[in-house]
C-alpha cells in the first residue's frame, strides 16, 4: 500500500533527526513535537495469543513460559493444527501437511489442552542457579535497603523475646540474609562422538525453520507440536512528558483507537501526485505535489523549497496556502478548480496540487533529493483537543502556535 501510495519516496523530519515516513510519525500535542518510534517509549498494554485472542496477565504469562496452552502449531510447516476426535479422545492433525501428533507418537488425550512440549534437561538445574543468584542479589542489596530504611527488623535487635518478637525479627531476618549454600559445579557431559550423531539420526534432513521453532530437539528425537507464542500488544508515549500518543481500545480483538495521535492527523501529508519524468543536467522539470489537510483545523502554511549543497535546485518561490480542514470542507462543492496558477494546479476540498520546477545539476542525477520546509499555524484546535482532554492547562488552549515540519523528497 505504500508503495502505491509511494509514501516511501517522502520522508519527514523526526524532532530526533531521523527521517521517516508519515504513517509512521506520531504527533505530541503537550510538546508540540513531532516523535518516531525511536524517541517515543513503547510498552506492553496486553499479552494475548494472537490465534485465540486470550489475554494473560504478565505474572500469568510468564508461568506459561510465553506460550498460548491451548493453541499448536505444526512443527512441520508451522500452520494451524486442528483436533480430530476419535473414540472420544483427541488427536492434533495439520490439514496442510497431514502431520498428526500421532506421527510423533503421542497418545491421543481427552482435550487439546497442555499438549506436552520438549522441556529443557537442565531446567532443574538453571532454577537452582537463578534462586541462588537472587539470594546473592538480595545480600548485596541488604545494606542499600537499610540505608534507605526499607528494612526495619534490623532496629529491634534489642528487643527482648517478652512477647516473641524476637523470633518475628529472626524469621524475618533470615528472609532479609538467605542461607547461602553453594550449589554444585555443572559437571560437564561429555559431547556426543560423531558416529553417535549419525546413529541416531533420521533420513529426512529439518528446515531451518523447524529447527528454530523446536531448537531443543535433537535429530533423533520426533519433533511435538509448537505452542503458539503470545505477542504484547503495545501503547506509546512520549519520551518527553509521558503522555500517551498512542492507546488501543479495551479488548485485545477491536481496531478501534482509545487515543491516537499519529502525526498524519497534525502535519499537512504531502505525497507525489505524478511520477517524475526523467531528469536532464539543466533541465526544467516538474514535480507535481499534492498537499492534503486531515486535521481538524483550517491551515495556513507556507511550503519553501530549501536549497542545501545535496538537494537538487527549486527555481519555484515559496507558496502560501489556506488549506481547510476535511470537516468544513464538505459543504464546499466538490471538483471546484479555484485559483489556478502556474504553481497551483488543482484545488479540490481540502487537497491541492502544487507544481515545482527543478533543475538538476550533474551531481544531483545519481541521487537527486528535493528538501521542503513548511511552515503552518492552525486556530488552535490541537491545542483545544488537548485541553478538552486535560492535557494542557486552559490558559495555554486557543494560542496559535507556528508549527514546521522539513520534508526530503526522492526524485529517483
Ligand atoms: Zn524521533
Ligand atoms: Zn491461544
Ligand atoms: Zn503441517
Ligand atoms: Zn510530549
Amino acid at each position: 500500500m505504500s508503495a502505491l501510495l509511494q509514501y516511501n519516496k517522502i520522508k519527514y523530519e523526526c524532532t530526533c533527526g531521523k527521517w521517516r515516513t508519515l504513517p509512521d510519525l506520531f504527533f505530541c500535542r503537550q510538546c508540540f513535537k513531532i516523535k518516531c518510534d525511536d524517541c517515543s517509549c513503547r510498552e506492553i498494554d496486553v499479552i494475548f495469543c494472537p490465534r485465540c485472542l486470550e489475554p494473560s496477565s504478565p505474572p500469568d504469562a510468564r508461568l506459561k513460559k510465553h506460550r498460548c496452552t491451548n493453541c499448536n502449531d505444526c512443527p512441520n510447516c508451522a500452520n494451524v493444527l486442528s483436533a480430530r476426535t476419535e473414540n472420544e479422545k483427541c488427536y492434533l492433525l495439520c490439514q496442510h501437511c497431514r502431520w498428526s501428533s500421532r506421527d510423533a507418537n503421542q497418545e491421543d488425550r481427552d482435550n487439546i489442552r497442555s499438549w506436552p512440549s520438549k522441556e529443557n534437561p537442565f531446567a532443574n538445574e538453571l532454577n537452582e542457579v537463578t534462586a541462588y543468584m537472587k539470594r546473592l542479589e538480595k545480600i548485596e542489596n541488604a545494606p542499600k535497603d537499610l540505608k534507605k530504611g526499607k528494612s526495619k527488623a534490623w532496629s529491634a535487635f534489642h528487643l527482648k523475646d517478652k512477647f516473641g518478637v524476637q523470633q518475628m525479627v529472626e524469621k524475618r531476618r533470615k528472609q532479609l540474609v538467605p542461607e547461602v549454600n553453594p550449589i554444585d559445579v555443572h559437571a560437564p557431559t561429555e559431547a556426543p562422538t560423531l558416529e553417535d550423531e549419525m546413529k541416531g539420526r533420521s533420513d529426512v534432513l529439518r528446515t531451518l525453520d523447524q529447527v528454530i521453532m523446536q531448537p531443543l530437539t535433537n535429530l533423533s528425537e520426533s519433533l511435538l507440536p509448537v505452542k503458539v507464542a503470545l505477542q504484547g500488544r503495545v501503547l506509546v508515549r512520549c519520551d518527553e512528558c509521558e503522555r500517551t500518543l498512542v492507546k488501543r481500545d479495551f479488548g485485545v480483538a477491536t481496531y478501534k483507537f482509545k487515543i491516537s495521535s499519529f502525526a498524519r492527523e497534525f502535519v499537512p501529508d504531502i505525497r507525489l501526485s505524478r511520477p517524475i519524468g526523467e531528469l536532464k543536467v539543466g533541465q526544467t522539470s516538474h514535480v507535481l505535489l499534492s498537499i492534503t489537510n486531515l486535521s481538524l483545523s483550517p491551515l495556513d502554511l507556507t511550503l519553501t523549497p530549501q536549497s542545501g549543497e545535496r538537494t537538487i535546485q527549486c527555481s519555484s518561490d515559496p507558496i502560501k496556502l489556506v488549506l481547510p480542514s476535511p470537516k468544513s470542507a464538505d459543504s464546499a462543492a466538490p471538483g471546484v478548480h479555484a485559483e489556478q496558477s502556474d504553481v497551483i494546479v488543482f484545488r479540490q476540498h481540502n487537497r491541492v496540487g502544487l507544481r515545482l520546477d527543478v533543475i538538476p545539476s550533474e551531481s544531483d542525477l545519481s541521487s537527486p533529493v528535493l528538501d521542503l520546509l513548511i511552515t503552518y499555524s492552525q486556530d488552535g484546535s490541537f491545542s483545544h483537543l488537548a485541553a478538552s482532554e486535560k492535557i494542557l492547562k486552559p490558559e495555554e488552549s486557543g494560542v496559535d502556535r507556528i508549527l514546521s515540519a522539513r520534508l526530503r523528497i526522492d526524485l529517483n
